[in-house]
């Protein structure tokens, strides 16, 4: 599995910052990276990022509806992302679970609407910070799994962002221990949820990622890339970030 690390500009981005866009991909293909590199920037963007990325970085979108089309203004399909250029789409995350009131059930049926286009659906699940002091994050994040993973989903259309509520954006992270015990558990459920497919889905790391922590988080067994926020919008601190890959040895 080639790690996978994943920029999420969020509401970020207006057509001047596909120069960013444009300095990584210039940069990919002077020296190939060990990842997959995908940026999600708002989806405004998303075909003039596809263009700018010339093919050498994948561009995905941030949220789909669950339908392929219909009387449902303002939202956009995952087959309109497709069109768009898009080649995975970030479904579940805790900003659209919190602020737009996503259940686990709605974000299986955007993955499968994301599968269904042919495109990786990257869900996310995560504890918030009570239910860690409490006790409950692995098992918080396992029925997470198990509502926002769909029966049947393959590993090539699927990756799991972990992404910590209570790190995302504000600098706290995990320990090290804290991240290898969730990833492990997440591969559990995953294969508990899918078989053997989900021993070869990635589970990608996320929250306060950055180019000074990127490379201990990277290294650690079960973590196949990265989901990136804030450290995604300036080429500079993103291609740290996907340059502290360690090499499969
Ligand atoms: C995110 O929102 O997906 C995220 C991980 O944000 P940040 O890297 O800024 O914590």
């Amino acid at each position: 599995m080639r790690p996978l690390i994943a920029g999420n500009w969020k509401m970020n981005g207006l057509a001047r910052q596909l120069g960013e866009i444009e300095v990584i991909a210039i940069s990919v293909k002077a020296s190939p990276p060990l990842a997959e590199i995908l940026i999600c920037p708002p989806t405004t963007l998303i075909e003039r990022a596809v263009r700018t990325a010339a093919g050498r970085i994948a561009i995905g979108g941030q949220n789909c509806h669950t339908e392929i089309a219909g009387a449902f203004t303002g939202d956009v399909s995952a087959e309109m992302l497709k069109d768009a250029g898009a080649s995975a789409v970030v479904v579940g995350h805790s900003e659209r679970r919190q602020y737009h009131g996503e259940t686990d059930a709605v974000v299986a049926a955007k993955a499968r609407a994301v599968c269904r286009a042919g495109l990786l659906a990257i869900i996310c699940i995560g504890e918030t910070q009570s239910q860690r002091s409490d006790g409950k994050a692995l098992s918080v994040c396992g029925d997470q799994i198990a509502g926002s993973v769909p029966e049947g989903m393959i590993s090539s259309a699927t990756a799991i962002g972990y992404e910590p509520l209570w790190a995302i954006g504000t600098g706290h992270m995990p320990t090290s221990e804290e991240i290898t015990e969730m990833h492990a558990h997440i591969r559990q459920c995953l294969v508990a949820r899918l078989g053997g497919q989900g021993n070869e889905v990635r589970i990608l790391y996320g929250g306060s990622v950055k180019p000074s922590n990127a490379r201990d988080i990277l290294a650690l067994p079960e973590v196949g890339g990265a989901l990136v926020g804030g450290a995604s919008l300036r080429a500079k601190d993103f291609e740290a970030i996907f340059r502290s890959v360690p090499a499969i040895t």
